[in-house]
């Protein structure tokens, strides 16, 4: 079977959030069961340069409202698997991945020069695996294209949704601009009067996937669905959940390079050289009985770092240390920034993206705070687990499909989760998680349960194999 992923990030090339983690893990997890994938994703400023790179393609040409666009297609197999890199730099070479008025414009760019690229490639596709609204343009394309050219006639599409908070909305009248001017494809796009990348993606595609079970039902109604859970609830036979998986051989603590200490499920005595050597690095003095809070995220409402602000007085009063990494709304910034001023010997701050530091706080930490409005699938409360780091999560989406409360009549659970998204319902588990802390026994059990869970891309890219083969015996 071939398969062609296409995706607007992908580590180690870029990234901004989970999508990336995705894509630059999916292919290598493929490769491994025997499945072998071209990445294609988009070459940026940020990108360039960083990798071992052959010009692949010179002069791909793209057709694209009445031009012809001479891009270049890179060739890299930094992430352990094929990868073509789409170099334009009119659309590509800015100060930041996302964030432009014309976005919507450069990932159209991008979709219609993946479908180029692909058949420069040769033999068509069995799959063509698409990833959040970025793509949903191409989705658009080959939806036609299998009806009018002979290529693509038995491509099949799946479109994995990774956060349905981001549309790709833009002004409808601009559709014809982007080369969709035909009835098909603008009902595929419009939307309340809009055109949404989205829900082109949504309406048009073979399957859907999303990236946790929990999230494929939630995106179905209106609490959730951001606006399209009519036309998920319309597809829902054609909507499956895959939990992403972990990248194991870059977050373990048993090899990990960026941690000051290895450590393993049966020996976790490293662990305290990392606790003690993070709080060293925040310049905190080193108590080390007291348990160190963790929080490493995109600062955004999504978050829920309100309720983190709500509580963090209480977690403070009890003697706990809280470091926190991350960066984003002002607010949030400016909250963590006040709280380090305030209480400087408990808060360790650090604003900004450091994915080191990121390694070096799962690592030290003891708990970790998830308590996320919506989560379609979370990485962080993975690596935690992996970490020994315990997770405190609110009971959403991906945080519910992979943390369990702890019951400590039979000893299951790796974490803990309150239902409510309430200030008082966190707090009640914080409370419950630091009483647990204190018995040294009950603690590391806990910590087992969760280091021994097998998140690993094996299982998710197994899963995936079986929606490919779905998507190949379906006729559209
Ligand atoms: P999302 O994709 O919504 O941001 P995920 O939990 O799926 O959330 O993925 C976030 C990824 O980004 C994780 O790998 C996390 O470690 C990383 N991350 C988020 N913020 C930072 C930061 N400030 N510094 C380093 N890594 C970060």
């Amino acid at each position: 079977m071939r398969v062609a992923i296409l995706s607007a990030e992908a580590v180690p090339y870029s990234k901004t959030g989970g999508l990336a983690d995705v894509a630059g893990a999916l292919p290598k997890a493929l490769k491994k069961i025997g499945l072998d994938s071209v990445l294609i994703t988009p070459c940026y400023l940020q990108t360039k340069g960083k990798y071992l790179w052959s010009v692949a393609i010179d002069d791909l040409w793209v057709d694209w409202r009445g031009f012809r666009y001479r891009a270049k297609a890179f060739y890299s197999e930094a992430n352990g698997s094929p990868t073509f890199l789409i170099d334009a730099p009119e659309f590509f070479h800015r100060s930041s991945i996302y964030g432009f008025r014309e976005d919507y414009e450069r990932f159209a760019f991008f979709s219609y020069a993946a479908l180029c690229l692909i058949k420069r490639l040769g033999a068509p596709p069995d799959i063509v695996h698409l990833n959040d609204w970025h793509t949903g343009f191409a989705a658009v394309k080959l939806a036609l294209f299998r009806h009018i050219d002979p290529y693509w006639k038995n491509t099949r599409t799946v479109f994995s949704i990774h956060n349905l908070a981001y549309q790709g909305g833009f002004n409808a009248d601009e559709l014809w601009k982007l080369g969709f001017g035909r009835e098909f494809e603008i009902n595929a796009f419009l939307y309340n009067g809009y055109a949404s990348a989205m829900k082109a993606g949504i309406v048009v595609s073979d399957l859907l996937s999303t990236v946790s079970r929990r999230y494929s039902l939630e995106i179905q109604t209106p609490e959730f669905g951001h606006g399209l859970d009519y036309f998920l609830r319309l597809r829902a036979d054609r909507l499956f959940g895959i939990v992403n998986g972990i990248d194991y051989e870059v977050w373990n603590p048993e090899t990990d390079p960026l941690i000051p200490a290895n450590y393993r499920l049966s020996d976790l005595s490293g662990k305290i050289i990392c606790k003690q050597k993070l709080l060293e690095s925040f310049g905190l003095p080193s108590n080390l009985e007291k348990p160190v809070f963790a929080s490493i995220s995109r600062l955004t409402t999504q978050k829920g770092i309100d309720l983190i602000m709500n509580v963090s007085g209480e977690i403070l009063s009890t003697g706990a240390y809280i470091i926190a990494l991350g960066s984003g709304e002002w607010q949030y910034e400016n909250f963590w920034q006040q709280l380090r001023d305030h209480m400087p010997d408990q808060v360790g701050v650090y604003i900004g993206y450091n994915e080191e530091l990121a390694h070096k706080i799962e690592a030290g930490a003891d708990i970790f705070l998830m308590p996320s409005r919506f989560e379609p699938c979370g990485l962080n409360q993975m690596y935690s687990l992996r970490y020994a780091t315990v997770p405190i999560v609110h009971a959403v989406g991906g945080l519910d499909d992979t943390i369990e409360d702890f019951d400590a009549v039979n000893f299951t659970g790796n974490g803990f989760k309150f239902r409510e998204f309430t200030s008082a319902a966190f707090l009640e588990k914080i409370y419950e998680a630091l009483f647990f802390y204190h018995d040294k026994e009950l603690w590391q059990r806990i910590q087992t349960n969760g280091m021994k869970e097998d998140n690993s891309w094996e299982n998710a890219a197994r899963k995936y194999l079986e929606l490919y083969l779905m998507a190949k015996g379906r006729n559209p």
